[in-house]
């Protein structure tokens, strides 16, 4: 092997079995990822891309040791439609999910726009792809949060709310796929789901940047960028607040679930914080005498335990009032 181009392409053959881990793998990995950023900086082609594209979706998955997932360049929006369960509509690339005996399974699309972007864009646009990308693994680290079996559980308000979200996601594709363009189409962008995946995307890509400092991208840029996309997630982040004016409130979403005892609790082990086996909401009293359990179990958690478990009593003393 002898050019950078060798290695890129060897990389792209064999990445699914590449780990990063590994020291030799991840020195073969590492020694790309900073030829694209530092030397051939915004002159990259096609396998180039490619390449960028699956570092940043095989290091984030190995990360966190998830397994199931496939990466697919190119494909066209119609293809993805047909076979979409839930898609980003405006993302330019996709993730899908499915779920099998408690294992979600990712699929990750990266269509044309993605590569026509990263190879035409600003330097400090190049932030913004990668911010693209992670925004997707954002979401797959969602389902894999709220999905997975009771030992996955980390009693956060938060990941609450994303299995609640999801819960009725998930209800609306399976029973009302008419109600469920509207709402994704009138709600999208305050979709408790898609400000936690900014969230996330941004510390992921910060993350990043600090460990590749790329040396023609300028870290005002950078810093510019950044502010911008905080800004804007603080501005949308105040609907997430658990009061009357967030979206989950707003469609009675839990009043709903609840009266047509749709929770799927075997799917989201974390709503079993709330709900008990039958499906019905548990008591107050029940509530407050499995926080102070938990809480024992957990001192390090005190603070997120009262704030789940808060959140929820609160929520369930609204609908006494409807
Ligand atoms: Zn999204």
């Amino acid at each position: 092997m002898k050019t950078y181009e060798d290695l890129i392409e060897f990389c792209n053959n064999n990445i699914n079995k590449m780990r990063f881990s590994n020291s030799s793998d991840n020195f073969a990995l590492d020694t790309c990822i900073n030829y694209l950023l530092n030397i051939k900086f915004k002159k990259w082609n096609y396998q180039e891309i490619i390449f960028i594209i699956s570092y940043l979706t095989y290091q984030f998955m190995q990360k966190y040791n998830f397994t199931d997932f496939s990466v697919k360049f190119g494909e066209s929006q119609e293809d993805l439609n047909q076979k979409s369960i839930l898609k980003d509509i405006q993302g330019a690339h996709t993730s899908l999910y499915s779920f099998k005996d408690k294992k979600v399974s990712h699929e990750f699309n990266y269509g044309f726009r993605v590569f026509k972007n990263i190879m035409s864009s600003e330097n400090c646009i190049l932030f913004n792809d990668i911010h693209t990308i992670y925004h997707e693994l954002a979401h797959a680290y969602q389902q894999e949060l709220i999905r997975r079996d009771e030992s996955f559980i980390d009693y956060t308000f938060e990941q609450y709310l994303l299995a609640i979200e999801d819960n009725y996601i998930q209800d609306l594709i399976n029973h009302n796929k008419k109600g469920y363009q509207e709402f994704i189409e009138k709600y999208y962008s305050t979709l408790y789901s898609e400000l936690d995946a900014e969230k996330r995307a941004i510390e992921y890509s910060i993350e990043f940047f600090e460990l590749h400092k790329p040396k023609f991208l300028l870290e005002e840029d950078v810093r510019d960028y950044v502010y911008k996309l905080k800004n804007n997630y603080i501005g949308k982040g105040k609907l997430l607040e658990p009061n009357k004016s967030n979206i989950l409130y707003e469609n009675n979403l839990i009043e709903k679930m609840l009266l047509e005892n749709k929770i799927l609790l075997k799917y989201y082990p974390i709503l079993s914080v709330a709900f008990d086996d039958t499906g019905l909401k548990k008591s107050k009293e029940k509530l407050l005498d499995e926080k102070a359990k938990k809480i024992q179990i957990n001192k390090n958690n005190e603070k997120e335990i009262n704030v789940l478990y808060d959140s929820i009593i609160n929520i369930n003393r609204l609908d006494e009032y409807i």
